[in-house]
């Protein structure tokens, strides 16, 4: 029988007042949020547009927090700002650097909650993995985020914090137009589910993606699902972004107990839901996510099987040779196999690219994130019982 998995609460999501000084932040608010809130503020309604404009250039063209920097406002108003609004980031607690130049940032959020974001630097562009909640509710078996229990959902402010706290990291304010950027794309494959925080990861990406602010364009912005197929349609349509998704197995027994999310929606439906998404074609693929975990899916067979199903779609295979965490109950592929697994897969037409592990030595790679705090632990019955196959 299959078993209904919970849908995340709307509440998992805290108000979006400074907790500390119980200012309102502007980050993370809409145009039409932000100037609503303006409004209320006193700015007369014929400038309140033309405000938004100007601060919303300050925040995120040129990572301006203090109100008083924002020179082309006049000073009352600027005060007045600054007693009702703040700029806020969420708090780097710290940042660590690989040898081969990841960064991971550990960020403190409202409640005293921690979510990692990494930052990944290739030759041709520069990569910021960021995370939509705390912990996750799903128990992908193979996932270190998923023996965490979900804690909340992060906020859009929460979620477009990590953008600017990595861009202050990095330098990165003011860049013109079309120069080449250090942060140039973003992939949301941190922690959590984002189609289970549809809503505030649409507001972030959207906030992302604004010419007139962070400026990236939809095509450099991935969203990584396990398959919550009511939703990947949407995301394509509210977002428009890119989409990858945690495939992992070529039958439903083996992925029921990798990604027991597909328990509710199997490979047959989570396929048709890609099929279905918008603006599909050579130059906007699929990206299926495929980590090699010896002797579970990464036989010749598996390879053959994987071609077949997704026969028709304009798809990239991402095989990712699976990265060890303490009490992980797998192990990796070894290279050869993973090399014979991406030679079928790419004789049959399909790009296939091994995902080189970064940031190993400071347990930034993908699955490995995981708050320190752990305050929140699935229990073991938990985990045992949705992952069963
Ligand atoms: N929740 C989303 C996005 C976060 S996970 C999702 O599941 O798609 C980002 C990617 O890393 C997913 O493909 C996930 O399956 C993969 N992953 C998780 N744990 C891993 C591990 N230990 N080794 C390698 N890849 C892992
Ligand atoms: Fe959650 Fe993704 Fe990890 Fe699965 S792989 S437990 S969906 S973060």
């Amino acid at each position: 029988m299959t078993r209904a998995l919970p849908i995340t609460p709307d509440n998992l999501t805290i108000p979006r007042k400074d907790t500390k000084t119980g200012k309102q932040n502007l980050v993370g608010l809409s145009r039409a949020q932000m100037r609503e809130a303006l409004i209320d503020a006193g700015t007369p309604h014929k400038q309140a547009g033309m405000r938004v404009g100007q601060i919303w250039q300050w925040i995120y063209q040129k990572g301006v927090s203090d109100f008083a920097n924002m020179t082309n406002l006049a000073k009352p108003y600027r005060a007045m700002l600054e007693e009702t609004f703040t700029v806020a980031r969420p708090e780097i607690v710290t940042t660590q650097i690989s040898v081969d130049g990841t960064r991971k940032y550990l960020l403190r959020i409202a409640g005293g909650h921690e979510v990692e974001v990494v930052y990944i630097p290739e030759t041709d562009r520069g990569t910021l993995c960021i995370s939509s909640q705390v912990g996750c509710m799903l128990t992908c078996s193979f996932c270190h985020t998923g023996t965490q229990k979900l804690v909340r959902n992060l906020t859009p402010a929460e979620i477009v914090g990590q953008i600017l706290v990595a861009r202050d990291d990095l330098d990165e304010w003011g860049v013109p137009p079309g120069e080449k950027r250090r942060l140039s794309n973003i992939v949301l494959m941190g922690m959590g589910e984002p189609l289970y925080n549809f809503e505030n990861v649409r507001d972030a990406m959207l906030i992302a993606m604004d010419n007139e602010g962070i400026s990236l364009s939809r095509r450099r912005i991935t969203l990584s699902t396990s398959g919550v197929v009511p939703e990947i349609r949407r995301a394509g349509e509210e977002i428009g972004c890119m989409i990858a998704v945690s495939f992992h197995a070529t039958n439903d027994q083996t992925r029921d107990r990798l990604v027991p999310i597909n328990k509710r929606w199997n490979i047959a439906a989570l396929l048709d839901a890609l099929r279905d998404y918008p603006r599909l074609s050579n130059s906007e693929r699929i990206t299926f996510e495929y980590v090699m975990l010896h002797g579970v899916n990464d036989s010749d067979e598996d390879a053959r099987e994987l071609v077949r199903l997704i026969d028709g779609i304009p798809a990239k295979i991402n095989l990712i040779p699976f990265n060890e965490w303490p009490g992980a109950p797998y192990k990796r592929s070894s290279n050869n196999r993973i090399r014979a697994f991406g030679d079928i897969v790419n004789n049959a037409g399909y790009a296939s690219p091994v995902r080189r592990p970064r940031g190993e030595d400071i347990m930034a790679a993908c699955g490995q994130l995981k708050s320190a705090t752990e305050r929140a632990r699935k229990s073991k019955a938990q985990i045992e019982a949705e992952t069963r196959s």
